[in-house]
């Protein structure tokens, strides 16, 4: 005789949302689970809405080969540091995604996943009125946790590439054969577009790379990872209002770099004389062919000059404090391009796939609130927006360079619960245990 309980014919509806919750949390990334872990230790009544699954990510949305480009060390999660034996290497993929799933089952927050979140609006009585996929509620306040990486970009003129062509975003790359046969054209040098190059160039495939303007540093230097160095440079610790570029410094491309093998630089040049093939900027598509702008040199140089100036100014550290270390160097370039190269046929060139790694936008459509600028950006102070009780979290440089990372998410989330606290309490001043750190 079967044990086995038997099937329903009808899966059980979700359990019906609460009229109302003092916090609505939108997101259930590091973010939002981050904001959890503190609105849980103050005792504050929370929901979060997920609608995919927890941190998922860092499941569906990096390639196979993918590390941490940051230190594992750097891994800072509230109440759940980096727990493994390795601090100054970089975790893969299976590791993130393992040491993700112990944050979740330790933070245990009161999630609903699959639940989106489609309308955010203020009403005249302080609440906001959030509508979901299953239903109406209110908030007395609102974190939005929902990522900065959430639409992937992909220009126009892709529509006009020749339909024999595969074309993905760097959140769907995976590895090299799932990609069609043939030459690979990446777009993109920021981290993931140079990291992906070098996936594929790894493999043997023939690459080609469109390159911007993203810069680069070094990953070791003078005995040390460069993040070391700049830890104890006091860089992490600097907000957006000391940075020279104030909130300029948010829209700053990321340093390419990797922490693929035990960390490594990531050298376009050296790729280049192994036969990758290096262009400027991809601009569009004139006469059927890919026209790129005149710019590949300057765009090396560009990325060299910040490398250089790291490591100098992690010389000058090194001079003032009489540190020993091993002695400094400069990058000289490896490799020189004869000519700009400023188009492209791709079935000359037999490329079979394009992987375009210009980024991805946030999605901020559902809120309606009068809290962006003219460019869609959200206006905060450290993630307080000027709409009361609605709140920004693991945006980056929302703080600091950690804001939108997993060295400085903790910190922003319990400035925030300060301050949701103050605001829930009707009183003017945190609770000591909430201060901010
Ligand atoms: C390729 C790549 C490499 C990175 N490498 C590093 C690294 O090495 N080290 C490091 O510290 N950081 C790294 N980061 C940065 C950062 O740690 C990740 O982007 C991280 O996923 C950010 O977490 P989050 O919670 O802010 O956002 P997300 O992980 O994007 O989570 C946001 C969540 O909100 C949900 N959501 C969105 N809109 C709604 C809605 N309307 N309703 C309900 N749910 C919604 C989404 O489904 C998602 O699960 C990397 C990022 C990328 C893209």
């Amino acid at each position: 005789m079967s044990t086995a309980a038997p099937l329903s014919a009808t899966p059980a509806a979700p359990a019906p949302l609460k009229p109302h919750y003092d916090v609505v949390i939108v997101g259930g990334g590091q973010a939002g689970l981050s904001m959890s872990w503190y609105l849980q230790q103050a005792g504050i009544e929370h929901i979060v809405f997920e609608k995919h699954a927890q941190v998922h990510a860092w499941r569906t949305q990096r390639w196979d080969a993918f590390s941490l480009v940051t230190p594992n060390w750097q891994c800072q999660l509230p109440g759940h540091p980096y727990d493994g034996d390795d601090p100054h290497g970089f975790m893969k993929k299976d590791e993130i995604v393992a040491y993700l799933a112990r944050f979740v089952a330790k933070v245990a927050a009161p999630v609903r996943e699959g639940v989106e979140v489609r309308r955010v609006v203020p009403l005249a009585d302080g609440r906001f009125s959030v509508l979901t996929s299953l239903g109406a509620t209110t908030a007395r306040q609102v974190v939005v946790a929902s990522g900065c990486y959430q639409d992937p970009i992909v220009p126009d003129y892709a529509d006009a590439i020749p339909a024999g062509v595969a074309q993905i975003h760097s959140a769907d790359y995976r590895n090299p054969q799932a990609l069609p046969d043939g030459a690979v054209l990446v777009v993109g040098s920021g981290q993931s577009g140079a990291q992906i190059a070098e996936d594929l160039h790894l493999a043997g495939r023939r690459v080609h790379l469109a390159t911007g303007n993203a810069p680069r540093c070094a990953r070791f230097y003078r005995g040390r990872d460069v993040v070391d160095w700049l830890a104890d440079m006091g860089y992490y610790e600097k907000s957006v209002l000391e940075h020279p570029l104030r909130e300029g410094v948010r829209d700053n491309t990321n340093h390419y770099v990797t922490g693929r093998d035990g960390g490594r630089d990531i050298d376009l040049r050296a790729f280049a004389r192994e036969g990758m093939q290096l262009y400027g900027a991809l601009t569009g598509i004139e006469d059927g062919r890919l026209a790129f702008a005149p710019d590949l040199q300057a765009n090396l140089d560009a990325a060299d000059k910040v490398y250089n100036g790291i490591n100098a100014a992690i010389d000058k550290h090194i001079d003032e404090r009489g540190i020993d270390a091993p002695p400094p160097s400069v990058y000289a370039p490896v490799w020189r391009p004869d000519a700009e190269r400023t188009s492209l046929d791709l079935a000359a060139e037999g490329i079979g796939a394009i992987v375009w790694c210009i980024g991805l936008r946030p999605d901020f459509g559902w809120i309606d609130a009068p809290v962006f600028d003219g460019r869609g950006h959200p206006v905060h102070l450290r993630g307080v927006s000027e709409q009361p009780g609605l709140y920004f979290l693991g945006l980056p440089w929302l703080h600091t360079w950690g804001s939108g990372r997993f060295s400085g998410v903790a910190r922003d989330a319990q400035h925030l619960a300060g301050h949701i606290a103050t605001a829930l309490a009707g009183t003017r001043h945190a609770t000591p245990a909430l201060a901010s750190a």
